[in-house]
């Protein structure tokens, strides 16, 4: 007799095209759909327009809510888009994915006295949209100042950082290691969550406002180097972001089937077919974050017909919100809790299943039971965590100093080394979100062009004083 946790023998099942076109098209079409004028106009007038509004504290780039609300109410879409966008330059990509639940939506007063927020994500979509089919650029770049600023990392913390810097009218040159910028707007986020190509859409509208030259396929260290940076540039800003994955050290992690799930939501993003796309039909995904999320409901859109998450600690501690976990549940995925993975089973090199051992809390330490969970797979994605690959940083530049396994940074975003700045996921305090990224990269732009511009202050003053200098000498040259 089989144990009820023993895996039976399976032929491991990948298959590509389990869906029919449309199906594949309804799966992956907008999670959110946009709000018709008419009901944005219903929306905005449900705010109260707070003095001191919450909403506007917890955003991390302190958009100022009540106001852009205010502008759709009196029929201004395209003033409340140059509201948002004057705080958050992406403020269109980040109203399709930042947790609103957790953040703006979460203290609205709203919320708070009725349990249901006011619309913000949804009403920052509609304003920003609405000005970007419009076409044109809301921000006139200041006078070139002549000072050159190099970008590492066209994710969302450098396309902020470059931005406002050409917006005061420095010079850039925004380096990616990959084809096409974006970062994780381009390829960690999921399909449904950005579609009809908005990430490079919104790359298009950040880069028109000018002064900004883009680099694609040069990766730091490899093709470019700090120490040269630091020569040629005035002022050097790292928005690297998280190059590392985090491995399971389980036995059959390398097998055929098993995957870094953040690899395959790249290959899934920039694939142009979806149906060419193989999945199981029983597929385990390891971690709880929103990364994981991602790729069990991308899976199941694609026609997995089981999809778990198994997750080491309770649903509460789960990385994902609340409501990620709702999309997940709500679309077929399984959540189960309190199982760290043993070792993922194969059968002739394939994936097969996964063992995994029941855990508890003991004196606040997770801790195994012993007890063990068989689960059939054919497709195991690892969604642990990713981490920062400083292989970048040359030890002549050791004054890059790290914390945390980051870099570390003040709150100008100011690394230890002169001259050299970071944000985003690769700094000690980042939080891996693209609304934190890009504060990141708008304060340290802040923080360049005051020094910049203190530069260029000393160096006016200087030359006032040296022609008064020359004058005083030569005074029947005048
Ligand atoms: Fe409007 Fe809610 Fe913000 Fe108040 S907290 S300003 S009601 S969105």
């Amino acid at each position: 007799m089989r144990r009820m946790n023993e895996a039976r023998p399976i032929r491991p099942d990948i298959g590509a095209g389990r869906l029919a076109p449309e199906a594949l098209a309804d799966n992956f079409s907008d999670i959110h759909p946009p709000l018709e004028a008419h009901e944005a106009l219903v929306e905005a007038d449900r705010c109260y327009f707070c003095y001191d509004a919450p909403c506007m504290t917890a955003c991390p780039t302190a958009i100022d809510i009540p106001l852009f609300i205010r502008k759709i109410q009196t029929g201004n879409p395209t003033g409340a888009a140059q509201t948002i966008l004057s705080s958050n330059i992406l403020g269109g990509m980040c109203a399709r994915v930042c947790p609103t639940e957790t953040l703006c939506e979460e203290v609205c007063v709203r919320e708070v006295g009725e349990g249901k927020p006011v619309k913000i994500g949804l009403l920052q979509r509609f304003a920003t949209d609405h000005l970007m089919e419009k076409g044109g650029h809301p921000f006139v770049r200041a006078e070139p100042t002549g000072k050159r600023v190099a970008v590492v990392g066209a994710g969302p913390a450098g396309l902020s950082c470059a931005h406002r810097l050409a917006l005061h009218g420095h010079e850039v040159t925004l380096y990616d290691a990959r084809e096409k910028p974006g970062g994780l707007n381009e390829y960690g986020i999921a399909a449904y969550k950005a579609t009809e190509g908005f990430a490079q859409r919104e790359v298009d509208f950040v880069l028109s406002i000018g002064g900004i030259t883009l680099e694609t396929g040069r990766a730091l260290g490899r093709d470019i180097h700090l120490a040269d940076l630091r020569r040629d540039f005035d002022a050097v800003f790292l928005g690297l972001g998280l190059a590392g994955v985090n491995a399971l050290g389980a036995e059959g992690e390398t097998s055929t089937g098993s995957a870094d799930a953040v690899a395959w939501i790249a290959d899934l993003r920039q694939t142009t077919d979806l149906a060419s796309l193989p999945v199981g039909r029983r597929v385990v995904v390891i971690g709880g974050g929103m990364t994981a999320v991602d790729a069990a409901v991308q899976a199941r859109a694609l026609g997995a017909e089981e999809v778990t998450i198994a997750y080491r600690r309770g649903q509460d501690a789960m990385n994902a919100s609340a409501y990620e976990q709702e999309i997940a549940q709500t679309r077929g995925v399984h959540i189960r809790c309190h199982l760290q993975p043993r070792r993922i089973l194969t059968q002739g090199g394939h994936v097969s299943g996964i063992e995994l051992e029941r855990t508890t809390v003991e004196d606040g330490r997770l801790v195994g039971t012993g007890e063990i969970v068989t689960i059939e797979a054919d497709q195991v994605f690892k969604a642990i965590g990713q981490s920062f690959l400083p292989d970048g940083l040359a030890s002549e530049d050791a004054g890059v100093v790290l914390e945390r396994g980051r870099i570390r940074v003040d709150a100008e975003r100011r690394s230890s080394l002169d001259r050299v700045w970071a944000g985003g996921d690769c700094i000690a305090e980042g939080e891996d979100l693209t609304v934190v990224a890009v504060e990141d990269g708008k304060v340290a732009a802040e923080s360049i062009h005051a020094v910049l511009s203190a530069q260029q202050g000393l160096g006016a003053r200087i030359a006032d004083a040296v022609s008064g200098a020359v004058e005083a000498l030569s005074p029947g040259r005048m």
